[in-house]
């Protein structure tokens, strides 16, 4: 299986807490390269036989949205593709869909 190294330090931080959690909360961006599916899959992996095997995992995807570096046009790239709706431009910034991390309610 795939190793997801971001969740295994969120996983680590969470077992440092003197009260285990009952409810996890993380925030996933759209462009990071995981499906919710694999996320599952490793969690349900690194917390085995620790106090979260009992934890319920809720996952929050991020929608991507990159800006055109040529015309300032936001979009919504396609297949993780960068290529500006508006001018064809593949210059872009990338403003959100890079998240990972543990939500702290
Ligand atoms: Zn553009």
């Amino acid at each position: 299986m795939q190793n997801i190294p971001r969740l295994s330090s969120i996983v680590d931080h969470l077992l440092q807490q003197i009260k285990p959690a009952n409810s996890v909360y993380i925030v996933v961006g759209e462009l990071t390269p995981y499906t919710e599916e694999q996320l599952r899959a490793q969690w349900s992996m690194l917390v085995a036989d620790t106090i979260l095997a009992q934890a319920v995992l809720f996952i929050r995807l991020v929608p991507a949205e990159q800006q055109c570096m040529v015309c300032f046009q936001k979009y919504h790239p396609l297949n993780k593709e960068t290529f500006c709706p508006q001018c064809g431009s593949l210059g872009a910034k990338i403003i959100a869909g890079e998240e990972f991390y543990l939500d702290l309610k």
